[in-house]
Formats: C-alpha cells, structure tokens, sequence
C-alpha cells in the first residue's frame, strides 16, 4: 500500500489560533503561503491541538478559529486550490502523532529552544508543550509535504520533522519523504515593538508589543511611533540597533524594495520621520487584507463551509498515511481503509 499521490509536490503549514495574528506571523508565514499556493498542492492549517499546549479561554479558542480561517482567505489564499483546515476536525493528525511520539527520544524535545522558553512563563508544563514538535512533525509528514513555509524561529522544529522521518524510516522502512524549509528573504523573524531583542509572538503579553493584522490605522500608528529604538538620532545604516533594524525590515517587507533604495532613502534618517514611513507602510500593506477580511466574516455560513470542504478533501490522504504506518509498525490495520 502506497500513500495516494499528490498531483503537484505539497506544501503545507499552519498557525495557532493562541492570540490574534500579527505583522510577523504575516510576513514570515501567511504571506509566503499566498505567494506559492498555486506551485503546489496547498494545504493550510489552523493548528487548534498547537494551541492548548498552554492554556486556551474555550470560549476564546472558537472565535480565534474562525478569525484566523478568514484571515487566511483575507491574505489571499484561495479556498478553491488550497484546502484550509481546522487541524482537530482531521484526527489522524493526532492519531499520526502518537506513532511518532513513540520513536522520538524525548532528549531531543527537551533541547528545543520553543519548549524552554515556554516552559518558562508557565507555572506548570504540560506535558503537550514538550511534545508539541512531535505533533508538528505528524502535521507535515501526514501529507508528505515537501515544502514547508515558515518563519525562521520554526527552522528548529522543521529540523526535527526530518530527524523523527528519518528515525522511523530507519527503523520501519522508507516511509516519510524529507520536507524542506522555506524561508522568506525578507520578514523571517520580525521582533517585538517594545522589546526588539525577542521575536514577536501572539501569546506575548503588553499592548505595544505585535502590530495586530486587524489593528486599525490609528493604532498601527501608535504602536510603531513608541517602538523602542536607541540611544542614536538617526539611522546608522551600516549598524543599526535591533529595534531600528526591524523597523527598516518590517518596512522593507510591506515596500519589497532593495537593500540599494533601502539605504539611499534611510541612511541618518532621523528615528521620528523612520516611524511616520515605516506606519504608513504598515497601514498601506494591512488596508486591502482588512477590507476582504469584512466582507468574508460578513457571508454567514461561508467560512464553516471552506473548512468542512477542506477537511473532507484531505481527510483521504491524512487516513491513508496512517494505515501506511501501522502497517510498517505491526499495528492492528484491520479495516482501517474504510474509514475514507
Ligand atoms: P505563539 O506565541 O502562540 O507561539 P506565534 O506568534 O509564535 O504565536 P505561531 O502560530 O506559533 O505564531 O506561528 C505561525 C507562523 O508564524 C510560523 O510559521 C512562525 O514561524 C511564524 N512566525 C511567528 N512569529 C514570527 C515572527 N515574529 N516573525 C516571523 N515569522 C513568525
Ligand atoms: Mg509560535
């Protein structure tokens, strides 16, 4: 038994509904996604089970589901080529997840740099925190992706996916293909406003932190006016500090203009008149994904129906893999293929 082909190589990746989606999240992940969807045979995720790694409000959990489905579609991926999935409407992501707990030596969870810095601001760890790439890793090699779209703080995880594939291809036969990371060139990690030196992240607290996709222009603006900088003036091209330095990336990402123009235009540009340029950029770039964003949630039924057709079109495959793996485990297989 073989895993059904794909037509086109695959690529997929996801975002946990832990907060509301942000500038980084965008131009690290989602952006890059729109841009490749029709190379491929896309598959996108709403990674729900990544989520309750630390404590989700339920009632809070819903809502983000949705928001984040329709900001999918906002960005630009397009719901007939690309399947959207809601991760827990799929459970042989789970299911795929435990197998590979199972060949995954929990010395190599222990050293990933996400797992201790969230371990950290937990009063407890739940065991879920710790196996979180295993279940990332079940997420892509579930449809045998190919390429895998993420922003660099991911680069760790993706590294792993390979380890596990090959661990259990060496131990149960030539089963998973390797994934590849891809990177973007520009907006691959896109740090904190207030706190330039760590990555901005959804579940971070403090309100000047993550530009909000759906922030509206005056906050955009606000944000990016008290963003911490340094001591200097003006822009030292040559050797910016690391807020200046993601002010410059995160206009660059939103202009896509080189790094010739980007120096000719800031170089000892004073920091004021920067923030003034890198906000309008932001409140430019956000303006179309906001206005699609208001008519997709304003379709009642539409989006329910995008995630039922996503999940009914990948469901095949999902299956198929794990009744490919528990075969090759010597696990009981018995009419495991009706469930298709
Ligand atoms: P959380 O704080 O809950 O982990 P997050 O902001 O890190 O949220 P994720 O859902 O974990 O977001 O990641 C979704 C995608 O966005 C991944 O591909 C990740 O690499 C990318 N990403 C997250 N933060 C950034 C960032 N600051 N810059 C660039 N890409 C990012
Ligand atoms: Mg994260």
């Amino acid at each position: 038994m073989e895993v059904i082909p794909a037509m086109k190589k695959r690529v997929l990746s996801g975002i946990q509904p832990s907060g509301d989606l942000h500038i980084g999240n965008y131009l690290g992940a989602l952006r890059n996604w729109v841009k490749i969807q029709y190379d491929y045979e896309s598959i996108f995720c709403i990674v729900d089970l990544h989520a309750v790694t630390v404590y989700q409000k339920p009632a809070e959990l819903q809502s983000k589901i949705e928001e984040i489905a329709a900001l999918f579609l906002a960005s630009g991926i397009d719901p007939k080529h690309s399947a959207v999935i809601v991760q827990s409407a799929v459970p042989a992501h789970a299911e795929l997840a435990w197998m590979l707990t199972c060949v995954t030596p929990v010395g190599w969870l222990q050293r990933m740099t996400q797992f201790k810095a969230k371990a950290e601001s937990q009063e407890t760890v739940g065991d879920g925190l710790l196996q979180y790439p295993v279940l990332m890793a079940a997420d892509i090699l579930l449809y045998q992706a190919a390429i895998v779209p993420v922003g660099d703080d991911q680069s760790q995880h993706l590294e792993l996916t390979r380890d596990i594939a090959q661990r259990f291809n060496s131990l149960y036969g030539d089963t998973f293909a390797m994934p590849e990371t891809s990177l973007p060139a520009v907006g691959a990690r896109v740090m904190g406003l207030d706190e330039p030196d760590k990555k901005m992240s959804k579940s971070a607290q403090g309100a000047g932190h993550a530009i909000a996709l759906l922030d509206p222009p005056n906050v955009i603006r606000r944000k990016i006016m008290r963003a911490t900088t340094d001591s200097n003036p003006a822009v030292d091209f040559a050797a910016p500090g690391p807020g200046v330095a993601n002010l410059l990336t995160i206009f660059q990402a939103f202009s896509d203009w080189t790094d010739d123009r980007m120096q000719s235009h800031f170089a000892g540009m004073r920091y004021g008149d920067l923030k003034k340029q890198v906000a309008e950029a932001v409140v430019a770039g956000l303006e179309p994904l906001q206005k699609r964003y208001n008519e997709i949630v304003a379709e009642p039924g539409y989006l329910r129906g995008v995630l039922a057709e996503g999940a009914a079109r990948v469901a095949p495959i999902a299956n198929q893999t794990v009744d490919l793996v528990k075969q090759r485990m010597g696990l009981y297989a018995g009419g495991c293929t009706s469930r298709s």
